[in-house]
């Protein structure tokens, strides 16, 4: 039997993701690799673990392994809802919902609002997983223009006023790929925008908290609650394997959430969400995000010094107060795809930007760079390498 005729069409969109192939190379044994995008296991709170899952039995019994409804374990819901007030949003317990990861969120808005010829407008570059989980659903994207400091509020307007879109999507803090953050004039601005055209924003927040110099911002959310779903993770601040996720949208937009979360997985995780629960309530988060931020800030460093040492002066890069990624921009012309294969062979891998554009072709000049996944001194000889690589390159 052969398959492809049998495929619906938003499959045969899924096509193989080259960014695969390179993170699977980048996992070889002896490989340095600033091509991830993954938490350091020695952040996960180990030390607590068991007595988290201790105090889940003795709390919740045999409800923590039955079926639960799919908005969520009531516990968590509640946790999350105290957790948001601190960040300035307002939300009841019951307009939380939880997710099987942010993705699983992402994967919800894209089922219940895209139909094929649909358009979203998003950033360029903007986080892959999201590109992966709407392109199914057949949009077109409209790629809105952004500086070092993120969207561009004026761009964003113009291409409302050229077509509506069905929603915009933006990663405010610490973007993934590029690292930046969206100033608090500019959410202003995108929250009066959206008010005024009267649009759906999906503010996507997995690496507020990891937050290394400054103060933090109040989400797009707390400006224009009734035009925004808000989705967060606990996958950078707890544990990404416990796959918990959660958003919060407006009222007539969770309804069709949950709907079609029923028909995906009918809940998530309850003995992972009562961990979750117990995470958050038993204080557990505030009192270990601080060793977090301070197992990163020094790797971001690292990487920060050594890339002004070693990087060729053609270059320019993100300086971002917080989250995991660095992003860096060689001169027009330059490939990165071919960089990265000369640098896979002296075992170091990096992502090449390109991936973060919806345009095919965008941003062949542009590298994603990660500092979680390793210690200082091998961030340091990572880049003097890349450096050379770099150099030699642009060289030819
Ligand atoms: N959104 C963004 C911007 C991300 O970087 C990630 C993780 N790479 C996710 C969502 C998904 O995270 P998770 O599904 O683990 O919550």
């Amino acid at each position: 039997m052969t398959i492809t005729p049998l495929l619906a069409r938003r499959t045969r969109n899924m096509g193989a993701s080259a960014i695969r192939e390179i993170l699977k190379v980048a996992s070889r044994p002896g490989m340095i690799s600033l091509a991830g995008g993954i938490p350091a296991p020695e952040s996960f709170p180990m030390h607590i673990m068991r007595d988290v899952i201790d105090s889940v039995i003795e709390k919740y019994g045999p409800n923590a392994f039955q079926y639960d409804l799919t908005e969520g374990f009531l516990p968590l819901r509640e946790a999350l809802a105290a957790y948001l007030a601190d960040k300035g949003v307002a939300a009841a317990p019951e307009q939380v919902l939880i997710a099987s990861g942010s993705q699983g969120a992402l994967d919800g808005l894209g089922k219940i609002l895209i139909s094929p010829g649909d358009h979203v407008a998003l950033e360029a570059p903007t986080y892959l997983g999201a590109l992966q989980a709407f392109t199914p659903y057949e949009p077109q994207y409209v790629q809105i223009e952004t500086d070092h400091r993120g969207m561009l509020p004026d761009a964003l307007e113009n291409a409302l006023e050229r077509h509506p879109v069905k929603f915009v999507y933006l990663v405010p803090n610490f973007q993934n790929p590029t690292g930046r953050t969206l100033p608090l004039k500019r959410r202003r601005a995108i929250a009066e925008i959206i008010q005024r055209f009267d649009t759906l924003l999906v503010e996507d927040d997995p690496y507020g908290d990891l937050r290394y110099r400054g103060t933090p911002l109040p989400p797009i959310k707390s400006m224009a609650p009734d035009h925004v779903v808000y989705i967060s993770t606990l996958s950078k601040v707890f544990a990404p394997g416990l796959r918990m996720g959660f958003s919060l949208a407006p009222d007539r937009v969770r309804r069709w959430l949950v709907l079609a979360k029923q028909g995906v997985d009918l809940h998530t995780s309850t003995f992972n969400q009562a961990l979750a629960a117990e995470y958050l309530a038993g204080g557990h988060l505030k009192r270990h995000l601080p060793h977090i931020v301070d197992l990163y800030r020094p790797r971001q460093q690292a990487m920060l010094d050594a890339m002004a040492r070693f990087f060729p002066d053609a270059f320019t890069w993100s300086v971002p107060d917080g989250g995991m990624f660095v992003w860096a921009e060689g001169p027009e012309g330059m490939d990165m795809e071919a960089v990265n294969r000369k640098a896979l062979e002296r075992n170091t891998a990096f992502v090449p930007g390109t991936f973060f554009f919806a345009r095919p072709g965008d941003g062949r000049e542009t590298l994603r760079l990660n500092y979680t996944m390793a210690d200082e001194a091998t961030l340091s000889r990572a880049i003097e390498l890349l450096g050379e690589v770099l150099s030699d390159a642009l060289s030819q």
